[in-house]
Protein backbone atom coordinates (compact mmCIF):
# COMPACT_ATOMS: atom_id res chain seq x y z
CA UNK A 1 0.00 0.00 0.00
CA UNK A 2 0.76 3.41 -0.94
CA UNK A 3 1.61 6.37 1.56
CA UNK A 4 0.48 9.82 1.66
CA UNK A 5 3.01 12.30 2.46
CA UNK A 6 2.59 15.95 2.77
CA UNK A 7 4.83 18.64 4.41
CA UNK A 8 3.87 19.88 7.31
CA UNK A 9 2.21 23.62 7.21
CA UNK A 10 -0.72 24.88 5.41
CA UNK A 11 -3.45 21.85 5.11
CA UNK A 12 -1.29 19.23 6.06
CA UNK A 13 -3.55 18.20 9.19
CA UNK A 14 -6.50 17.91 7.15
CA UNK A 15 -4.64 15.67 4.55
CA UNK A 16 -3.11 13.07 6.58
CA UNK A 17 -6.12 12.51 9.14
CA UNK A 18 -8.01 11.80 5.38
CA UNK A 19 -5.59 9.77 4.59
CA UNK A 20 -5.52 8.02 7.49
CA UNK A 21 -9.17 7.16 7.28
CA UNK A 22 -9.42 6.29 3.77
CA UNK A 23 -6.64 3.68 5.19
CA UNK A 24 -3.19 4.74 4.40
CA UNK A 25 0.30 5.26 6.27
CA UNK A 26 0.85 8.94 6.63
CA UNK A 27 4.07 10.77 6.42
CA UNK A 28 4.68 14.55 7.05
CA UNK A 29 7.54 16.01 6.07
CA UNK A 30 8.36 18.48 9.09
CA UNK A 31 10.54 21.51 10.29
CA UNK A 32 11.76 20.86 13.58
CA UNK A 33 10.34 23.82 14.87
CA UNK A 34 7.15 21.97 14.21
CA UNK A 35 7.67 18.56 15.02
CA UNK A 36 6.52 18.41 18.79
CA UNK A 37 2.91 21.13 17.71
CA UNK A 38 2.54 17.79 14.54
CA UNK A 39 3.25 14.55 17.16
CA UNK A 40 0.17 15.73 18.86
CA UNK A 41 -1.58 13.81 16.30
CA UNK A 42 -2.11 10.29 16.39
CA UNK A 43 -3.19 10.11 12.66
CA UNK A 44 0.57 10.98 11.29
CA UNK A 45 2.32 7.63 11.22
CA UNK A 46 5.66 8.37 10.32
CA UNK A 47 7.74 11.97 10.53
CA UNK A 48 10.57 13.31 8.20
CA UNK A 49 12.34 16.13 10.39
CA UNK A 50 14.14 19.03 8.24
CA UNK A 51 15.21 22.67 9.02
CA UNK A 52 13.99 23.92 5.93
CA UNK A 53 11.80 22.49 3.44
CA UNK A 54 14.29 22.83 0.52
CA UNK A 55 15.54 19.33 1.42
CA UNK A 56 13.05 17.47 0.13
CA UNK A 57 14.69 17.55 -3.21
CA UNK A 58 17.80 15.87 -1.13
CA UNK A 59 18.55 12.38 -1.99
CA UNK A 60 17.77 11.04 1.72
CA UNK A 61 14.72 12.80 1.76
CA UNK A 62 14.00 11.24 -1.37
CA UNK A 63 14.99 7.71 -0.56
CA UNK A 64 13.06 8.01 2.88
CA UNK A 65 10.12 9.24 0.59
CA UNK A 66 10.33 6.57 -1.69
CA UNK A 67 11.04 3.56 0.84
CA UNK A 68 7.30 4.47 2.09
CA UNK A 69 6.29 4.35 -1.04
CA UNK A 70 4.85 8.15 -0.79
CA UNK A 71 2.73 9.91 -2.93
CA UNK A 72 3.18 13.46 -2.59
CA UNK A 73 0.08 15.95 -2.08
CA UNK A 74 0.75 19.53 -3.27
CA UNK A 75 -0.24 22.42 -1.54
CA UNK A 76 0.53 26.44 -1.37
CA UNK A 77 3.42 25.95 1.06
CA UNK A 78 5.54 23.47 -1.55
CA UNK A 79 5.25 25.88 -4.13
CA UNK A 80 6.13 29.06 -1.75
CA UNK A 81 8.95 27.49 0.28
CA UNK A 82 10.12 24.95 -2.72
CA UNK A 83 9.57 26.54 -6.01
CA UNK A 84 7.85 25.85 -9.04
CA UNK A 85 11.37 24.73 -11.38
CA UNK A 86 12.52 22.74 -8.15
CA UNK A 87 8.82 21.11 -8.11
CA UNK A 88 8.83 20.07 -11.53
CA UNK A 89 12.18 18.07 -11.09
CA UNK A 90 11.11 16.39 -8.27
CA UNK A 91 11.38 12.55 -8.49
CA UNK A 92 8.52 11.68 -5.99
CA UNK A 93 5.04 10.72 -7.34
CA UNK A 94 2.55 14.29 -7.22
CA UNK A 95 -0.55 14.06 -6.99
CA UNK A 96 -2.73 16.24 -9.60
CA UNK A 97 -0.90 17.95 -12.58
CA UNK A 98 2.66 19.51 -11.45
CA UNK A 99 3.06 21.50 -14.75
CA UNK A 100 -0.13 23.26 -14.14
CA UNK A 101 1.36 24.92 -10.59
CA UNK A 102 3.29 26.66 -13.10
CA UNK A 103 0.64 28.43 -14.77
CA UNK A 104 -1.05 29.58 -11.31
CA UNK A 105 2.81 30.94 -10.18
CA UNK A 106 3.16 33.28 -13.62
CA UNK A 107 0.56 35.44 -14.37
CA UNK A 108 0.81 35.78 -17.79
CA UNK A 109 -0.03 32.21 -17.86
CA UNK A 110 -2.82 32.66 -15.18
CA UNK A 111 -4.63 35.00 -17.24
CA UNK A 112 -3.96 32.71 -20.34
CA UNK A 113 -5.59 29.86 -18.70
CA UNK A 114 -8.20 32.10 -17.48
CA UNK A 115 -9.65 33.70 -20.53
CA UNK A 116 -9.60 30.13 -22.44
CA UNK A 117 -12.05 29.04 -20.01
CA UNK A 118 -14.37 31.91 -20.65
CA UNK A 119 -14.78 32.73 -17.00
CA UNK A 120 -14.89 36.24 -16.93
CA UNK A 121 -12.13 38.34 -15.46
CA UNK A 122 -11.35 42.03 -14.39
CA UNK A 123 -9.70 44.50 -17.32
CA UNK A 124 -6.22 44.51 -17.20
CA UNK A 125 -3.90 47.73 -18.13
CA UNK A 126 -0.89 47.14 -19.88
CA UNK A 127 0.09 50.63 -18.15
CA UNK A 128 -0.32 53.07 -15.62
CA UNK A 129 -1.17 55.62 -18.07
CA UNK A 130 -4.17 53.98 -18.95
CA UNK A 131 -5.82 53.66 -15.72
CA UNK A 132 -9.35 54.53 -15.68
CA UNK A 133 -11.01 53.21 -12.55
CA UNK A 134 -10.01 52.40 -9.22
CA UNK A 135 -6.87 49.15 -9.71
CA UNK A 136 -5.71 46.97 -7.83
CA UNK A 137 -1.44 46.38 -8.65
CA UNK A 138 -0.22 42.96 -7.78
CA UNK A 139 3.04 42.64 -7.50
CA UNK A 140 4.01 39.36 -8.87
CA UNK A 141 4.99 36.27 -6.47
CA UNK A 142 3.18 38.24 -3.74
CA UNK A 143 2.68 35.52 -0.96
CA UNK A 144 -0.65 35.66 0.49
CA UNK A 145 -1.83 38.95 -0.18
CA UNK A 146 0.73 41.42 0.45
CA UNK A 147 2.86 43.61 -1.91
CA UNK A 148 -0.64 44.84 -3.33
CA UNK A 149 -1.95 48.95 -3.44
CA UNK A 150 -5.18 49.99 -4.91
CA UNK A 151 -4.41 53.15 -7.39
CA UNK A 152 -7.20 54.93 -9.46
CA UNK A 153 -4.75 57.04 -11.51
CA UNK A 154 -1.02 56.88 -13.07
CA UNK A 155 0.05 59.48 -9.85
CA UNK A 156 -1.41 56.99 -7.29
CA UNK A 157 0.11 54.03 -8.86
CA UNK A 158 3.85 55.98 -8.89
CA UNK A 159 3.69 57.05 -5.61
CA UNK A 160 2.60 53.80 -4.36
CA UNK A 161 5.73 52.10 -6.21
CA UNK A 162 8.09 54.67 -5.06
CA UNK A 163 6.64 53.81 -1.46
CA UNK A 164 6.92 50.20 -1.86
CA UNK A 165 10.40 50.41 -3.33
CA UNK A 166 11.73 52.59 -0.27
CA UNK A 167 10.31 50.00 2.22
CA UNK A 168 12.02 47.40 0.33
CA UNK A 169 8.98 45.55 -0.75
CA UNK A 170 9.72 46.02 -4.59
CA UNK A 171 12.58 46.11 -6.55
CA UNK A 172 13.34 47.86 -10.24
CA UNK A 173 12.76 44.37 -11.71
CA UNK A 174 9.61 43.04 -10.36
CA UNK A 175 6.32 43.34 -12.38
CA UNK A 176 3.27 44.19 -11.33
CA UNK A 177 0.16 43.20 -12.72
CA UNK A 178 -2.68 46.03 -12.85
CA UNK A 179 -6.05 44.54 -12.64
CA UNK A 180 -9.46 46.63 -12.50
CA UNK A 181 -10.87 46.72 -8.96
CA UNK A 182 -14.22 44.46 -8.39
CA UNK A 183 -16.25 46.14 -5.98
CA UNK A 184 -18.72 43.22 -4.27
CA UNK A 185 -18.58 40.39 -2.39
CA UNK A 186 -15.17 38.07 -2.46
CA UNK A 187 -16.16 34.68 -2.62
CA UNK A 188 -13.69 31.14 -3.35
CA UNK A 189 -14.93 27.80 -5.14
CA UNK A 190 -13.36 25.00 -3.75
CA UNK A 191 -13.78 22.27 -6.32
CA UNK A 192 -12.53 18.33 -6.90
CA UNK A 193 -12.25 16.78 -10.23
CA UNK A 194 -12.10 13.26 -10.30
CA UNK A 195 -10.47 11.62 -13.86
CA UNK A 196 -11.19 8.54 -12.80
CA UNK A 197 -15.15 9.31 -12.24
CA UNK A 198 -14.90 12.01 -15.21
CA UNK A 199 -16.71 14.37 -12.95
CA UNK A 200 -16.70 17.60 -11.17
CA UNK A 201 -17.25 18.08 -7.50
CA UNK A 202 -18.38 21.48 -5.95
CA UNK A 203 -16.31 20.86 -2.44
CA UNK A 204 -17.02 24.16 -0.50
CA UNK A 205 -17.57 27.35 -0.81
CA UNK A 206 -15.52 30.34 1.56
CA UNK A 207 -14.87 33.63 2.42
CA UNK A 208 -11.31 34.83 3.58
CA UNK A 209 -10.72 37.22 6.20
CA UNK A 210 -7.71 39.40 4.95
CA UNK A 211 -5.91 42.10 6.97
CA UNK A 212 -6.06 44.66 7.09
CA UNK A 213 -8.75 44.73 4.85
CA UNK A 214 -11.44 43.50 6.28
CA UNK A 215 -10.73 45.91 9.63
CA UNK A 216 -10.71 48.94 7.67
CA UNK A 217 -14.40 49.19 7.85
CA UNK A 218 -14.88 49.31 11.77
CA UNK A 219 -12.95 52.89 11.56
CA UNK A 220 -15.16 55.36 10.71
CA UNK A 221 -13.99 57.17 7.12
CA UNK A 222 -13.01 60.64 9.23
CA UNK A 223 -10.11 58.80 10.59
CA UNK A 224 -9.45 56.52 7.84
CA UNK A 225 -8.72 60.04 6.03
CA UNK A 226 -6.48 61.16 8.80
CA UNK A 227 -4.66 58.26 9.16
CA UNK A 228 -4.02 57.05 5.61
CA UNK A 229 -4.20 53.36 6.18
CA UNK A 230 -4.04 51.69 3.10
CA UNK A 231 -5.38 48.13 2.45
CA UNK A 232 -3.47 44.78 2.66
CA UNK A 233 -4.29 41.28 1.52
CA UNK A 234 -3.29 38.89 3.84
CA UNK A 235 -5.05 36.26 4.78
CA UNK A 236 -5.47 35.28 8.32
CA UNK A 237 -8.24 32.76 8.18
CA UNK A 238 -11.49 31.57 6.67
CA UNK A 239 -15.49 31.05 7.21
CA UNK A 240 -17.95 29.06 5.07
CA UNK A 241 -20.60 30.25 2.95
CA UNK A 242 -23.43 28.94 1.14
CA UNK A 243 -24.80 30.76 -2.14
CA UNK A 244 -28.67 30.99 -3.18
CA UNK A 245 -28.70 27.94 -4.66
CA UNK A 246 -29.88 29.44 -8.03
CA UNK A 247 -26.10 30.78 -8.28
CA UNK A 248 -25.00 26.88 -8.24
CA UNK A 249 -25.28 25.98 -12.05
CA UNK A 250 -23.03 28.79 -12.98
CA UNK A 251 -21.02 27.45 -10.43
CA UNK A 252 -20.48 23.94 -12.26
CA UNK A 253 -20.23 25.37 -15.08
CA UNK A 254 -17.47 27.86 -14.32
CA UNK A 255 -15.41 24.57 -12.81
CA UNK A 256 -16.49 22.49 -16.19
CA UNK A 257 -14.80 24.85 -18.49
CA UNK A 258 -11.79 25.08 -16.13
CA UNK A 259 -11.43 21.31 -16.43
CA UNK A 260 -11.45 21.54 -20.02
CA UNK A 261 -9.35 24.46 -20.92
CA UNK A 262 -6.44 23.38 -18.64
CA UNK A 263 -6.96 19.38 -20.13
CA UNK A 264 -6.26 21.92 -23.58
CA UNK A 265 -3.53 24.15 -22.67
CA UNK A 266 -1.66 21.82 -19.66
CA UNK A 267 -2.03 18.24 -20.18
CA UNK A 268 -3.12 15.92 -18.12
CA UNK A 269 -5.52 19.09 -17.23
CA UNK A 270 -6.98 19.67 -13.83
CA UNK A 271 -7.53 16.11 -11.78
CA UNK A 272 -8.20 16.73 -8.21
CA UNK A 273 -8.84 19.87 -6.25
CA UNK A 274 -8.68 23.31 -7.33
CA UNK A 275 -10.18 26.65 -6.44
CA UNK A 276 -11.74 29.72 -8.61
CA UNK A 277 -10.97 33.15 -6.64
CA UNK A 278 -14.01 36.14 -7.37
CA UNK A 279 -16.00 38.41 -7.08
CA UNK A 280 -19.93 38.62 -7.34
CA UNK A 281 -20.13 42.58 -8.75
CA UNK A 282 -22.62 45.08 -7.69
CA UNK A 283 -24.74 43.25 -10.80
CA UNK A 284 -24.52 39.91 -9.16
CA UNK A 285 -21.99 38.66 -12.01
CA UNK A 286 -19.24 36.33 -10.89
CA UNK A 287 -15.67 37.73 -11.86
CA UNK A 288 -12.63 35.66 -11.45
CA UNK A 289 -9.28 37.28 -10.36
CA UNK A 290 -7.35 34.29 -9.67
CA UNK A 291 -7.39 30.23 -9.37
CA UNK A 292 -5.19 27.81 -7.30
CA UNK A 293 -4.36 24.45 -8.66
CA UNK A 294 -4.35 22.62 -6.01
CA UNK A 295 -5.82 22.23 -2.76
CA UNK A 296 -6.57 25.69 -1.10
CA UNK A 297 -6.30 26.00 3.03
CA UNK A 298 -10.18 27.39 2.95
CA UNK A 299 -10.47 23.48 2.79
CA UNK A 300 -9.82 23.43 6.25
CA UNK A 301 -13.40 24.91 7.29
CA UNK A 302 -14.36 21.49 6.21
CA UNK A 303 -12.52 18.51 7.87
CA UNK A 304 -15.93 17.21 8.47
CA UNK A 305 -17.38 17.19 5.06
CA UNK A 306 -19.35 20.96 3.60
CA UNK A 307 -22.53 21.04 3.07
CA UNK A 308 -22.12 20.63 -0.51
CA UNK A 309 -19.74 17.22 0.21
CA UNK A 310 -22.39 16.11 2.51
CA UNK A 311 -24.84 16.68 -0.65
CA UNK A 312 -22.52 14.15 -3.03
CA UNK A 313 -20.63 11.94 -0.69
CA UNK A 314 -22.69 12.30 2.75
CA UNK A 315 -21.16 12.96 6.05
CA UNK A 316 -17.87 13.56 6.83
CA UNK A 317 -15.76 14.02 3.63
CA UNK A 318 -13.20 16.10 3.97
CA UNK A 319 -11.42 17.53 0.86
CA UNK A 320 -8.24 15.32 1.87
CA UNK A 321 -10.15 12.36 2.77
CA UNK A 322 -11.41 12.73 -1.45
CA UNK A 323 -8.20 13.10 -2.40
CA UNK A 324 -7.21 9.74 -0.21
CA UNK A 325 -10.35 8.17 -1.80
CA UNK A 326 -9.49 9.02 -5.38
CA UNK A 327 -5.79 7.75 -4.88
CA UNK A 328 -7.40 4.35 -3.21
CA UNK A 329 -9.42 3.59 -6.34
CA UNK A 330 -7.03 4.28 -8.75
CA UNK A 331 -4.43 1.62 -7.43
CA UNK A 332 -7.76 -0.77 -6.62
CA UNK A 333 -8.92 -0.15 -10.74
CA UNK A 334 -4.98 -0.44 -11.97
CA UNK A 335 -5.08 3.76 -13.00
CA UNK A 336 -3.46 5.81 -10.29
CA UNK A 337 -1.46 6.89 -13.23
CA UNK A 338 -4.20 9.53 -14.68
CA UNK A 339 -3.71 11.26 -11.03
CA UNK A 340 -0.21 11.31 -10.87
CA UNK A 341 2.69 13.41 -12.51
P1 LIG B 1 -5.10 37.18 -4.72
O1 LIG B 1 -3.71 37.05 -4.15
O2 LIG B 1 -5.12 37.51 -6.17
O3 LIG B 1 -5.93 35.98 -4.34
O4 LIG B 1 -5.78 38.43 -4.00
C1 LIG B 1 -5.77 38.63 -2.60
C2 LIG B 1 -7.01 39.39 -2.21
O5 LIG B 1 -7.06 40.66 -2.89
C3 LIG B 1 -8.30 38.71 -2.61
O6 LIG B 1 -8.70 37.74 -1.69
C4 LIG B 1 -9.28 39.87 -2.68
O7 LIG B 1 -9.69 40.29 -1.41
C5 LIG B 1 -8.40 40.97 -3.25
N1 LIG B 1 -8.47 41.06 -4.72
C6 LIG B 1 -7.59 40.55 -5.62
N2 LIG B 1 -7.91 40.90 -6.88
C7 LIG B 1 -9.03 41.64 -6.79
C8 LIG B 1 -9.85 42.32 -7.75
N3 LIG B 1 -9.55 42.31 -9.05
N4 LIG B 1 -10.92 43.01 -7.29
C9 LIG B 1 -11.22 43.05 -5.96
N5 LIG B 1 -10.47 42.45 -5.01
C10 LIG B 1 -9.39 41.76 -5.41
Amino acid sequence: MNSIATLGSHCSLQVLKGAKEEGFNTVLVTKSSREKFYRRYDFIDEYIVVEDFQEIMNDDIKDKLSETDSILIPHGTLISEVGIEKIEKLDVPIFGNRHILRWEADRNLKTQLMQKSGVSIPKTFNSPEEIDCLTISKLSGARGGSGYFLAKNSEDYYSYVEKFKKQGLMTDDDELQIQEYIVGVPVYFQYFYSPLKNELELFGIDKRYETNVDGLGRIPSTDQNEIKLSPTYIVIGNFPLVLRESLLVEVYDIGENFVTASRELVPPGMPGPFCMEGVYDSNGKFIAFEFSARIVAGTNIFTTGSPYSYLTHGANMSMGRRIALEIKTGIKNQTLDKLLT
